[in-house]
Parts: structure tokens; sequence; C-alpha cells
């Protein structure tokens, strides 16, 4: 029997034709016909005012931190059950985390928890969409207006997902993607950053684009470009961007086929799950999510621990998730201890995620749940 990985990156077919034409045109470098037809994209679908292509979603996140001025002292909240980039963008500026838990439902940040992490030196909240499943961005947005602080969505997982019919990664001052191998759209790596606030805009083009304001240039704004900033090399190659076109194209079909291993995964596992004591990701009836996950939260870290090995034992990868960042070594020299974020702490010593990648073939969903349905 062959191996079942956790993730495997895929290609639908165009994705060759395309980055062909990405060097037929001469245009390898960044924002060439594919970046634009991306943007344009990413425009049009999700209503933002303006999405720019990135390296990847850390570097969006960087970006946003430049944007908003983040500096030394700066607070920023954060949920302490994310990736590492979601916090280094902003620590690598000066900012000082302050890890705020999750729900114990959504696993997203605990808005009700929000509110009393907030001083006067905060600049931002970054809520995650765990899973593509919507934060409450009606209480956050709330609470954030309130006291003038920014909001910058880690929609990492969560492209196409919406909250109240609205889409992920519309709320806050920014957003940011990411394409990277395991993503739901992916470009091996890559990201982008959205822009709500048109204000922003135009430094967004500048700080990308090595702090240089090239892209009025090449729009006929300016008749030469000249250093106007700070700022890095955010652009990806037009290549990459012609690989992830030929995913954005067919963006219902991803996320079609994505919906069938999750419902797959739900309709096969809920009976053997109540009965062991499982749960399985819990999705408010006002999201819509964005299938980029199945978990398990197993009653304990020993059974999950078991079923990781059970399920090795017959070539299935599974996986466990984030590590609480307050408690990692980064975290604790930020003054994190055990405690403070206890539904993270609970969380991840159970959590289990099952494969899942667009290639998925109902035969190996099958391999996986007489698998799991065998474990008690
Ligand atoms: C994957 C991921 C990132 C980082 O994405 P890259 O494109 O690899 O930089 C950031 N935040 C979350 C929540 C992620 O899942």
């Amino acid at each position: 029997m062959s191996k079942i990985p956790f993730n495997q990156p895929f290609a639908l077919g165009k994705e060759f034709d395309y980055i062909r034409q990405a060097i037929q045109n001469v245009h390898t470098c960044g924002d060439g016909s594919f970046t634009k037809k991306c943007h344009a994209f990413l425009e049009e679908i999700l209503g933002v005012n303006k999405a720019l292509l990135t390296t990847s979603c850390t570097h969006a996140l960087e970006m946003a931190a430049l944007l908003l001025d983040i500096h030394l002292g700066d607070e920023v909240i954060i949920p302490s059950f994310t990736f590492v980039s979601t916090v280094n963008a902003f620590v690598i500026h000066g900012a000082h985390p302050v890890f705020c838990d999750i729900r114990p439902d959504t696993l997203n940040l605990d808005e009700k928890k929000l509110e009393k992490l907030i001083t006067s030196r905060t600049k931002a909240i970054v809520p995650v969409h765990y899973a593509g499943i919507g934060c409450e961005m009606d209480a956050i947005m709330d609470i954030a207006r309130r006291y003038g602080v920014a909001v910058v969505e880690d929609n990492a997982h969560g492209l196409f997902g919406k909250y109240k019919g609205k889409y992920l990664g519309t709320f806050g001052t920014f957003a940011t993607q990411s394409f990277h191998e395991d993503k739901n759209f992916n470009c091996g790596e890559g990201g982008a950053l959205l822009i709500n606030e048109p204000q922003y805009i135009e430094r967004a083009e500048i700080i990308r684009e090595k702090g240089t304001n090239r892209s009025r240039f090449y729009r006929g704004q300016v008749d030469k470009y000249t250093w106007v900033d700070i700022g890095s090399s955010y652009l990806p190659s037009d290549m990459l961007a012609a690989y992830l076109y030929a995913q954005l194209e067919v963006h219902e079909q991803i996320q079609t086929k994505r919906r069938q291993i999750w419902e797959y995964y739900h309709e096969h596992l809920q009976d053997w799950a109540f009965e062991h004591g499982i749960r399985f990701p819990i999705v408010p009836d006002y999201c819509e999510q964005a299938y980029h996950m199945f978990y398990l939260l197993m009653p304990s870290l020993d059974k999950r621990q078991a079923l990781i090995a059970h399920l090795k034992a017959q070539d299935i990868v599974s996986a466990f998730h984030y590590l609480p960042l307050h408690l990692s070594e980064m975290g604790q020299k930020f003054g994190g201890k055990e405690g403070d974020c206890p539904v993270t702490e609970d969380v991840s010593d159970r959590l289990l995620r099952l494969p899942f990648y667009n290639d998925l073939t109902e035969a190996d969903l099958a391999r996986v749940v007489a698998a799991i349905r065998e474990f008690s």
C-alpha cells in the first residue's frame, strides 16, 4: 500500500502552460502580466481596494507591520495558537507580542478576552481565521474602532471563506494570504497583502518595490523613479504568479473538491467520534468556511499520540498543529508562562489534523477512515 501523506502540492494542468507563457513574455521578474491578473482577480472577487502579491504570507505580514509603523515597544495582540510568522513579522520590527487565548469552539482569538489586553501601547490586533473559519469580526472590529487600533487579518487559511456573508480578508486595515505549498491555492512559496483602506496603497507599493516609486513610474505618473521611503523586495517572480493564476482561475473547482473531502470525513467519522468523545471542527452557522483542514480534537494527549502512531503504522500521515507561542523559547522571553492561555495549552495537546490535499482520492479517504475507525 502506498503512503498517504499529510499534504501534497498539486498542479491542475494549466500551471505549466502559463509558466511557459510568462517566460515567452520575456518578463519573468515581478509585476508582469500574470501578477496583474492575480491582483485583478483577487480585487474583483473579494472586493478589496488593492491586492499585492508577495513572496510569502510572512512578508505580507511584515509589510503590514511597516505600513503601520510598528516600532520598539508597540504592543500587538496575537493569538498564542498560530504560526510563528503571525508574531515574528511584528516582533522583527520591535513589537512586544501580547498573547490572547482562543475560543474553545472555533479555536479563534477569543474576542471576550481581547479588551482587557488593550493598553495605550497597543498598535494592532492580528486575528487568525483558524482552519479558514471566521473569527468574531463584529466584536473584534468594534473593539479595534473604539480604541483606535488597527486590525491585520492573518487569512493564510481562509481565502474565500466568509463571515456573515462577507469575505474573510475584507474586514481589517490589511489582510494577508499565503500561497505556500500546503495552503488551498499554492505556487510553492507566495502570498498576498490585501489592503482595505486606500490611504495605504501608495506606500504599500513603494515598500514592496525596495522603497522606490517604481510602480508610479511604470504607470507614467512620474518620469523617473527614485528612492522615496524604506522598503524591501517583496515581489514574487511572474513565473510563480503564472502558477498561482492557473489555480485561482479554477478556484471553484478546488474549493468544491476540498468541501467534498471535509464532508467525507465528517460523514464517515461522525458516529465513531461521538462514541469516543472526539470532537470535530465547529463552524458557526453565520460562517462559510474555506475548507482548509479537517481536525479531530481527541480526549487526551495520550490518545492523540496513539492515533498518530496507529495511522503511521498503516502508512498514513496525520499531524498535530501549533505549539502555544507564549510557551515557546521566544514566547517565554516575552514573559509567557504556563496558564496564560489555558484553552490554547489544552487544545494544542489534543488536536490532530487528517490528510487533506486537493489530489486526495476517494479510495485514499476510504482508507484513512477505515484505519481511524479501527482505533479506540
Ligand atoms: C502558512 C501560514 C503563515 C505563513 O505563510 P508563508 O506564506 O509560508 O509565509 C502565516 N500564518 C498562518 C496562520 C499560516 O498558516
